[in-house]
């Protein structure tokens, strides 16, 4: 039996993977059994799909590589050409074709190592989970010749990534945007797409005087802002004709709190993370998305940006919300994520209620899948974007945070280690002894 498959070969799902192979663990776990499935035909994720920079420097992507438990097999991709052109970003925001290009490099090493001493299978779905009687689980999965197979593991890691639920949400009550007639409407992560940007340009050069609505206050909300800004479809924009519409005031990353200050930004002791000094470190808006906000602000030290505006969403009644939205020639939806599940079946067939598939957090301790009733399955794990893992006091993170954590780096250390840990855990566990 399988140590572990992992559903999903993205950023998140390599994640328990690259921890381990940064502190030398990686070939032994192999030699355990570990099964990655990818829908794609490569490792490396869905990050190549936006065209804008990431928020995120090209220093933390370098890390994994940088650590000094890195097997053989992976030490050449640190001078190869992609990692040099992502070292030119060291402190700087590379483009996320470039994350994704890099992400995909490290991808072929790793399945390289997978195929060499346990098990690949690209080109292939997922479909379902099934947890047996003897404390092991079963993947159900759909291979490239369509043809259906089973793999049996002691612990599945679930990394399907992100999904955007837009349609339905609640704006006010009884007021959702499936109630209103909206004349063009594009979610963020479209708006952030190559294909979507193409498409948001023409959009905003045929706008007239009617304004470009973007729904929400966070990283999404203020980099759609920035990467419409960048568009010659938004050259003749008036003043005001962006529209950020947010329920409260993002908050901003700053490297220490003398940074804020001089920014004229307050802090709150609450913001500042105990482990770095860092403010906001977990939620603040960083990179372009950041750079928007001090514009639109008029921060120190930057031009302001009158094209774009910022309302209180609270401050309007539900007629003026949707008035405005049915005005629009654009509207914008930037909700966040949540995780993509696969159905999940106890050992008698009944399907299990996910937390996540009602819209609530994915994972509870140790990055556990968590049920509708609060209780976490003990081997299904969960990472990547939209999983909504809480920090432990123990990783750091502003006390004030109560957002989502997605990040490269944390599922490439933190997050990773959690999941890797608790996965040796259950493999020495009396679920293993059964199995055996
Ligand atoms: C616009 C945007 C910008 C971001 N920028 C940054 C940033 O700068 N820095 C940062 O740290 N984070 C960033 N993030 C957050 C997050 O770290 C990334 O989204 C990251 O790529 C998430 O990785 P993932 O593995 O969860 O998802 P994905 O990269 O989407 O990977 C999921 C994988 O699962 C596969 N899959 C899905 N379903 C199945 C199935 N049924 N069977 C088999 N395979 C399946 C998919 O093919 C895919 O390869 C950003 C997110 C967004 C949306």
């Amino acid at each position: 039996m399988l140590s572990c498959v992992v559903v999903g070969g993205g950023p998140g799902g390599l994640g328990p993977i690259l921890w381990a192979a940064q502190h030398g663990l990686l070939p032994s776990w192999l030699d355990r059994g570990v099964a990655v499935i990818e829908r794609q035909a490569f490792l490396g994720g869905t990050l190549g799909r936006f065209g804008i920079h990431s928020d995120s420097l090209g220093g933390s992507y370098l890390e994994c590589l940088e650590a000094s438990g890195l097997p053989p097999a992976l030490q050449p991709l640190r001078n190869e050409p992609v990692a040099r052109e992502m070292a030119l970003y060291r402190d700087n925001f590379p483009p996320l074709a470039l994350v994704d290009r890099y992400m995909r490099r490290i991808g072929v090493a790793l399945a390289g190592m997978l195929a060499e001493r346990s098990a690949l299978h690209l080109c292939t779905e997922a479909r379902g989970i099934r947890l047996r009687p003897n404390g092991s689980v079963d993947v159900e999965i759909t291979g490239p010749d369509g043809r259906e197979g089973i793999l049996q593991a002691r612990s599945v890691v679930v990394a399907l990534g992100g999904r955007q639920r837009w349609l339905h949400g609640e704006l006010r009550p009884g007021l959702t945007l499936a109630d209103c007639h909206m004349r063009e409407v594009m979610p963020s992560d479209r708006a952030l797409s190559t294909v979507g940007l193409k498409e948001a340009d023409r959009l905003l050069a045929g706008a007239g005087r009617r304004p470009i609505l973007i729904l929400g206050g966070s990283h999404s909300a203020y980099s759609v802002a920035g990467a419409f800004l960048g568009l010659a479809g938004a050259e003749r924009l008036a003043k005001g004709q962006i529209v950020i519409l947010q329920r409260r005031e993002p908050r901003i990353f700053y490297p220490d709190q003398k940074a804020a200050l001089d920014d004229r930004y307050d802090v709150e002791l609450g913001d500042i993370c105990p482990r770095t000094q860092r403010v906001n470190r977990m939620g603040g808006l960083r990179g372009f998305g950041r750079e928007m906000w001090r514009q639109v602000t008029c921060r120190p030290r930057t031009t302001s940006e009158p094209r774009v505006v910022t309302l209180d969403m609270q401050c309007l009644t539900a007629g003026e919300l949707s008035t405005m939205i049915e005005e629009a020639a654009l509207v914008v939806p930037c909700f966040g994520y949540r995780a993509a599940m696969l159905p999940v079946f106890d050992h008698e067939g009944a399907r299990l209620t996910l937390n996540a598939e009602l819209g609530g957090v994915a994972v509870g301790e140790r990055s556990r899948l968590l049920l509708s009733d609060g209780t976490c399955l003990d081997n299904l794990f969960g990472i990547g974007l939209g999983t909504g893992y809480k920090l432990p006091a123990s990783m750091g993170g502003e006390p004030n945070f109560n957002g989502q954590a997605n990040s490269l780096w944390l599922y490439h250390n933190d997050i990773g280690e959690i999941i890797y840990r608790a996965i040796q855990e259950l493999a020495a566990g009396p679920a293993a002894a059964i199995a055996a």
